[in-house]
């Protein structure tokens, strides 16, 4: 196997570094390593990661490969820096069975650009009456251990509690998509002044927050864990930090976008903003991140949601809700979390690779940048600024709220298990 050397790379923001990479493994990490047979990267500075850990991807594949493919997604993974993306089960057919979850994990490995773990669905056909071969996904050879019905909420509490009573077995965890459907009938966007001065539907915080509440509520009830994702909302933050601070054992994540945009944007029109949940306010931008900051939010995951132009292009209440965000999302966390002084690369490294792995329990991702632990890795030129341009973007899919926009940082290469998937930016 081929040896690569990576000169002077700032491990996790630290000192200058050279890490040795030896097949799959990391050999040796420390000063004036000898390059001898090794092929060399010079990183000049860059900041070396454990490869980004993705727990909320749609990749969209079976059914909507008009939008993504596992092929697609996986390449926009790589290119942003993440070598495993979780894919969420809203497929069609919906993944309700070993055999579809299978399937795209098959499909994961045979393409080869960041490890695919399959996310199985909590109930039959994301319809929430009845749960889904839970056991039986597991036991597949994805072997399946996050469940979510994301899209929709598993609303009904007594389906919840059973989903979380299950999945107790195999140390699985239920992540919920928080939306109570009778507050939000007929929403377009977040409740408050703006959606009054437009007369847009309103998605009120409190459709998000009930849920939460009710839910960390039923894992205390039944020892189990629960995650939460796409927090939208100070409220939300506050629940969760209750509920931590009582020992519920629950988990949290935030988008990029979330993190960065508010409802004010929807003032355009431009569809590029819809999203579920909503865009929320300023206020609550200020206390997601804040909460990400303190660990109240465990993690970073993108909720990247393609979609085709003819489903976006459109005017607002017709066109369809979600955004890409792999190839930007470390970007985004640059902007909001590292240039306020809020993380820094080690924390960066925690919240969208270490955290997100062990929720997921994706072995071998996550791990320290230290030798015997598998090269997976991404490495960041920080101090690189320019405008996005999603005509370069690897995803088939362009509805990015960020064009245009100047924003920090550019991944430049990702090694998956010491195999290049990502090159000065270019794809392998
Ligand atoms: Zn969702």
């Amino acid at each position: 196997m081929s040896k690569i050397l990576i000169r002077g790379a700032k491990v996790l923001g630290g000192e200058p570094q050279d890490v040795l990479i030896d097949g799959e493994t990391i050999a040796e990490v420390g000063t004036g390593l000898s390059a001898e047979g090794a092929e060399v990267v010079e990183a000049g500075g860059k900041v070396l990661l454990p490869g980004l850990v993705d727990l909320h991807t749609h990749l969209r594949e079976p059914g909507r490969e008009d939008s993504e493919t596992v092929l697609t997604g996986t390449r926009a993974a790589a290119s942003g820096g993440y070598t495993a993306v979780f894919a969420m089960a809203n497929t069609f057919p919906v993944a309700d069975t070993a055999g579809v979850v299978e399937q795209v994990y098959r499909l994961g490995q045979e393409h080869g650009y960041c490890d695919v773990q399959p996310i199985g669905a909590v109930t039959v056909g994301l319809e929430g009456q009845k749960l889904a071969e839970l056991g039986a996904m597991h036991e597949s050879a994805a072997g399946v251990t996050v469940f979510s019905d994301d899209g929709k909420c598993v609303h009904d509490a007594v389906i919840m509690r059973r989903a979380l009573e299950y999945v107790k077995a195999f140390d699985g965890v239920v992540a919920q998509h928080a939306q109570e459907p009778r507050l939000t009938e007929g929403a377009q966007m977040n409740e408050g002044v703006v959606s009054a001065e437009l007369g847009l539907g309103g998605w009120p915080a409190v459709a998000e927050e009930s849920i939460i509440a009710r839910d960390v509520l039923l894992a205390e009830h039944v020892g189990s864990r629960v995650h939460i994702c796409h927090l939208s909302t100070a409220g939300s933050v506050e629940i969760v930090r209750w509920a931590k601070s009582r020992g519920i054992d629950v988990t949290a994540e935030v988008t990029p976008h979330h993190l960065l945009l508010t409802d004010e944007l929807v003032r355009s029109y431009n569809p590029v903003y819809k999203v579920n949940p909503p865009l929320r306010t300023e206020r609550d931008v200020l206390a997601l991140r804040e909460a990400l900051a303190d660990g109240t939010i465990d993690i970073v995951a993108t909720d990247h949601a393609p979609h085709p132009h003819e489903d976006k292009d459109c005017e607002w209440a017709a066109a369809a809700m979600g955004m890409v965000g792999l190839e930007t999302a470390l970007s985004v966390v640059q902007e909001t979390m590292v240039k306020t002084g809020l993380l820094d690369w080690a924390g960066v490294a925690d919240r969208m690779s270490v955290t997100p792995a062990r929720i997921g329990q994706a072995a071998g991702h996550g791990r320290p940048v230290s030798a015997g632990e598998p090269a997976n890795l991404t490495l960041v030129d920080t101090a690189y600024r320019g405008a996005v341009d999603p005509a370069g973007f690897a995803s088939r899919s362009r509805n990015t709220p960020y064009e245009g926009r100047e924003l920090p940082g550019r991944v430049t290469h990702t090694w998956l298990r010491g195999k290049a998937t990502l090159v000065d930016g270019k794809l392998t």
